[in-house]
């Protein structure tokens, strides 16, 4: 078959690797002009690793990815550090990387709400019933078994930060997601995420995908009983970007599906990358789960060089700070020096020494696709992989539900995908 893949993310990476080794020919669109899609990063000039655009790393969980890169043979790429996440308590950070930091913490106390939180925890970890989950919301659920401190707490910070004003109609299947499924141990590869996205696209390249970088698609139609691409006839399409964007290119798909697509909540994303020339976090610590509603105006900060050596940067210290927002937020529109401008106070929270000239350079991405909002029996609004338009197929974050999105995810729905088209 003659098959077209939008997007060189790992999704569509994924799905190329498994239909071409089935014999079919293919074409990968990516309209940017590298391979990695959200997982990509960037480089300067004395860098010996790349920066992911947006903070990443695999879970030891995170088993599709990790199967596939043994079966690209570069396993021996991966590493798993130990690095320092904190929680914030009282104006202090606390360790909360493993069982026993979490039974330390003292933001629970040390009486019911510990034991509570720590039940409630294990029963996340042991059920696999999550349709019973997505019948209620996360809040509802946490605030029943877990207790209103212990919610409050813990879970309402994680839930705000990320789904803003949606917070509170997010199902409880996707907080069993991220406790069912995740790890404590934090891996990334060698040279970075774009390091691997390069080796993979190199790969597929080797065994005859023929990919295309800086070709955007613009229209997608069901032609005769093929799927035509900008005009080009293709056996079947896999599109993997996201539902607001599928739906822009095709709008013949039927109504209902355009429909399912269109109502799919997400969050965008805002990250600012900053090499400094001092380390911020004194401790080491690499990732701080930021309060904000204690004023901070970011919801993560990470250390980068806390987790991987900065002499892979130049000897330059990588920190991120980043957040989940809605569409419309100001940080859309704010110039990159606006946005440092409203960060730098609280960077001096980290590191009471932080100064301004600590800073050698600032990097700001941003992206309007970056969190799917999973709201209650949100299983009955996944759109099909398989279109309505013969041949069409679609596979993106909003679809790998129950689970969190994830680079992980986007190979197993990738090769779901393909084998769907096979088939
Ligand atoms: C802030 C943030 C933090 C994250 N942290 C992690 C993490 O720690 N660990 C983890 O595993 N995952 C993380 N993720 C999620 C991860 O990045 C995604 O789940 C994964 O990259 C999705 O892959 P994909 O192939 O489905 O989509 P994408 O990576 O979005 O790929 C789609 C591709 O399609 C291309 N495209 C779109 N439209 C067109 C068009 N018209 N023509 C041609 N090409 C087109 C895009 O350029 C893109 O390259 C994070 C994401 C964000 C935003």
């Amino acid at each position: 078959m003659k098959i077209a893949i939008i997007g060189a993310g790992y999704g569509g990476m994924a799905a190329a690797y498994d239909l071409r080794k089935a014999g079919h020919d293919i074409t990968i669109f990516e309209s940017a002009n590298f391979a990695g899609g959200l997982a990509s990063g960037f480089k300067e000039p004395g860098w010996k690793w790349s920066v992911e655009k947006f903070y990443h790393h695999w879970f030891q969980s995170d088993s599709e990815m990790l199967g596939l890169i043994r079966e690209l043979g570069l396993e021996d790429k991966v590493i798993f550090p130990r690095p320092l996440t904190v929680m914030f308590h009282k104006q202090k950070w606390y360790p909360f990387d493993s069982i026993l930091n979490a039974l330390l913490f003292p933001g629970l106390g040390f009486g019911i709400n510990k034991i509570r939180f720590g039940f409630v925890g294990l029963f996340l970890r042991i059920t696999n019933n999550w349709r019973a989950l997505e019948k209620v919301t996360a809040e509802e659920w946490m605030i029943k078994y877990a207790g209103r401190q212990v919610y409050e707490q813990m879970w309402k910070p994680l839930l705000v930060g990320k789904f803003g004003s949606f917070y509170k109609d997010v199902n409880m299947a996707w907080l069993w997601a991220r406790m069912h499924a995740r790890t404590t141990r934090l891996g990334t590869f060698e040279g970075g995420f774009q390091n691997f996205a390069d080796l993979f696209a190199e790969q597929l390249r080797n065994q005859g995908v023929n990919i295309k970088l800086g070709a955007s698609v613009k229209s997608i139609k069901s032609d005769s009983g093929m799927v035509s691409v900008d005009g080009e006839s293709f056996d079947k399409v896999l599109v993997t970007s996201s539902p607001n964007l599928m739906a822009k290119l095709c709008p013949d798909l039927p109504e209902s599906y355009l429909k399912g697509l269109l109502e799919l909540k997400s969050m965008g994303a805002v990250v600012m990358t900053l090499s400094l020339k001092q380390q911020l976090s004194k401790e080491g610590y690499y990732w701080f789960n930021v309060p904000k509603e204690e004023g901070y105006p970011f919801l993560a900060l990470v250390e980068h060089t806390n987790y991987v050596s900065k002499d892979n940067f130049g000897g330059e210290h990588i920190i991120y700070a980043g957040d989940y927002l809605e569409l419309g937020h100001e940080y859309f529109s704010m110039s990159d020096e606006e946005l440092l401008a409203r960060f730098i106070p609280a960077f001096q929270k980290f590191n009471p020494e932080f100064k301004r000239e600590w800073i050698n350079k600032i990097w700001v991405h941003k992206t309007h696709y970056a969190q799917p909002v999973p709201l209650v029996n949100h299983s009955r609004n996944i759109p099909a992989i398989q279109t309505p338009i013969a041949g069409l197929y679609f596979a993106s974050m909003s679809q790998v539900y129950p689970w969190d999105r994830g680079t992980n995810f986007a190979v197993e729905i990738g090769r779901k995908a393909a084998r769907m088209m096979m088939d």
